[in-house]
C-alpha cells in the first residue's frame, strides 16, 4: 500500500454534483472562464481551498450540542482557553472569527507608520493587514523556496542573512515583531525546521524583537519535523508543537485550517500590556472577549478540532494523501512543484502548456481545462492573480511562476476521489496540445482574479 488508509469511517454522506462535459463547457462560458464564478453545486471535486472546508468529526458535532451561548463567561470559552494554553503555551488567548481578524488586531495595536514586519513569506491577508496599518511586509524565505524543483526538506525556512539585513537596514526599533508562517502557505505549504525556528529566535533576541507564529498549519509543520528531523522521530506531535511555540511570544491562527472547523481563529500573546490593548480593540470590532465573533458551540468545535489535529494517524493520512496525489502525477510525467507541501499540489502550467504565452493566461487555461474535463476546481496562482501593468512604463509584468493549486480539504475526500483527480489531470495532460489560451475581457482595479471575465481563444 502506497499510503495509509483513511483513519476514519463514514457516518454521514453528502452527494457530490455530477455534470456532463457539454454542461461544463456552457457553465465555463457563462462564468467568464473564472472558476470563482461557478456555483459549488456544479463542482464535482472542489480543491479551491483547504480553508474552512474540513469535515468535522462526530465528536465535534457532539460538542456543537453543548454550546453555551451565554454572552459572558461561556463554559466553552474556558475549555477553549485551556486547550489553546496547553498546546500553544501562551498566557493570553483571544478568540476571533477567522485568521485575518487576529492579524488585524495584532497589527493595528503594534505598528506605527513605516514599521517593517519580516516573515518567511507573508500570506496575502497578512501582507494586506500589515500594509493597511501603514507597515511594510518583507519576505525573507530561503532562495530554494523560490525554485520550483529544488529539493529541500524544509523549504519554508527563514533565510537568517536576509532577516539580519532587513533588521539592520530598518533598525530594530522599527520592527515591532517578526512573523514565521508554519507551514509556509504562499511558498507551497512547505515546512520550517525546528533548528531554523531556534536560530531565528536567537537572532531576534540580539535585537530584542518578538517572534510571532502564523500558526494556521502548525500540526502539519510538526508532522514534517517529526518525519524529516531524526532528533524528533520519537517525539509526539503535541510536544513538538509545544517546543515550537516556546520559542515565540505569541501567534495568530486561522482555525479554518488546522483547527478542523469551518469558521474560527484566535490570537495569542504573552505580553500583558498588548493583550489589554488587543482586548479593547476586540470588543470594538469582533465581540466580547469570551466569544470574539463566534458562537459558544463554535468555540467547542474548535477546542476539539485542535486536539484531533494532533493525532498522528490523522496527519499520516492527511499529508500522505497530498503526497500520494503528487506522486501519482509525477509517475505519469505531469509537471508539479516538488517536493509536495502539506496541504496542496501545484501544477506547473508553464511546463504543462508551453505553447500558451503569459498574456493568454496558461495557468487559468489549465484550471479551466481541469474543470471541463472532470468538474475539478483548483485555483490559478499566476498571471491572472499577480500579473499587472508597470506603473512607469505601462508594460505588462508577469509573475515568475504560472501554477494551478489543488488544495486538499481535510477529511473530506477518499482515496478514490484522489484517483479520479489524478486520472482527470493525466487525461488533460495527454490532450494538452488541444488546450487554448484565454483573453481577459473584464478586470476589477484590485484583486482582479476574483471577478475577472475571460474569453476562450479557440474561436
Ligand atoms: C488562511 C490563512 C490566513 C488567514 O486566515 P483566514 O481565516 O482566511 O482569515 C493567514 N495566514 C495563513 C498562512 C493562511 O493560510
Amino acid at each position: 500500500m502506497k499510503f495509509p488508509m483513511e483513519p476514519y469511517r463514514i457516518k454521514v454522506v453528502e452527494s457530490i454534483p455530477r455534470t456532463s462535459r457539454r454542461e461544463r463547457r456552457q457553465i465555463l462560458e457563462e462564468a467568464g472562464y473564472n472558476l470563482f464564478s461557478i456555483p459549488a453545486g456544479k463542482v464535482t471535486i472542489d480543491l479551491l481551498t483547504d480553508s474552512g472546508t474540513s469535515a468535522m468529526s462526530d465528536n465535534q458535532w457532539a460538542g456543537i450540542m453543548i454550546g453555551d451561548e451565554s454572552y459572558a463567561g461561556s463554559k466553552n470559552y474556558f475549555h477553549f482557553e485551556k486547550t489553546v494554553r496547553e498546546i500553544f503555551g501562551y498566557k493570553y488567548v483571544v478568540p476571533t472569527h477567522q485568521g485575518r481578524v487576529a492579524e488585524n488586531l495584532l497589527f493595528s495595536t503594534t505598528l506605527k507608520k513605516g514599521d517593517v514586519v519580516p516573515n518567511n513569506i507573508h500570506f496575502d491577508t497578512t501582507r494586506a493587514n500589515v500594509e493597511h496599518n501603514n507597515g511594510k511586509a518583507v519576505d525573507c524565505v530561503i532562495d530554494d523556496a523560490l525554485q520550483p524543483r529544488a529539493e529541500h526538506p524544509f523549504k519554508g525556512n527563514m533565510d537568517l542573512k536576509k532577516l539580519e539585513k532587513v533588521i539592520r537596514e530598518a533598525g530594530a526599533e522599527n520592527i515591532p515583531l517578526c512573523l514565521m508562517t508554519i507551514t509556509n502557505n504562499s511558498g507551497g505549504g512547505q515546512p520550517v525546521s525546528m533548528d531554523n525556528i531556534k536560530a531565528t529566535r536567537k537572532l531576534l533576541d540580539q535585537f530584542n524583537i518578538p517572534l510571532y507564529f502564523d500558526a494556521c498549519r502548525f500540526a502539519e509543520n510538526c508532522w514534517f519535523i517529526k518525519k524529516r528531523d531524526p532528533a524528533y522521530a520519537g517525539k509526539d506531535i503535541l510536544s513538538i508543537a509545544r517546543e515550537i511555540f516556546s520559542y515565540g511570544d505569541g501567534c495568530t491562527m486561522s482555525a479554518k485550517k488546522d483547527g478542523l472547523v469551518n469558521m474560527g481563529g484566535f490570537l495569542c500573546t504573552n505580553d500583558h500590556e498588548l493583550a489589554e490593548r488587543i482586548t479593547n480593540m476586540l470588543i470594538l470590532i469582533e465581540g466580547f472577549p469570551t466569544y470574539g465573533g463566534l458562537a459558544g458551540r463554535d468555540l467547542e468545535a474548535m477546542s476539539l478540532g485542535l486536539r484531533e489535529v494532533l493525532d498522528e494517524a490523522y496527519l499520516d493520512f492527511r499529508i500522505g494523501q497530498v503526497q500520494y496525489l503528487g506522486e501519482s502525477l509525477i509517475d505519469v510525467g505531469v509537471p508539479i512543484l516538488t517536493p509536495p507541501g502539506g496541504h496542496a499540489i501545484y501544477l506547473d502550467a508553464k511546463e504543462f502548456l508551453p505553447n500558451i504565452p503569459p498574456d493568454e493566461y496558461p495557468a487559468q487555461a489549465l484550471a479551466c481545462a481541469l474543470y471541463e474535463e472532470g468538474g475539478i476546481r483548483g485555483v490559478e496562482i499566476g498571471g491572472l492573480m499577480f500579473g499587472h501593468k508597470d506603473p512607469v512604463t505601462g508594460e505588462d509584468v508577469w509573475p515568475e511562476l504560472e501554477m494551478v493549486r489543488l488544495a486538499v480539504p481535510r477529511r473530506v475526500y477518499t482515496t478514490s476521489h484522489i484517483h479520479y483527480v489524478a486520472e482527470i489531470i493525466r487525461d488533460v495532460y495527454e490532450r494538452r496540445e488541444s488546450i487554448h489560451g484565454l483573453e481577459l475581457v473584464y478586470e476589477a482595479p484590485v484583486l482582479r482574479h476574483f471577478t475577472a471575465r475571460l474569453r476562450a481563444l479557440n474561436g
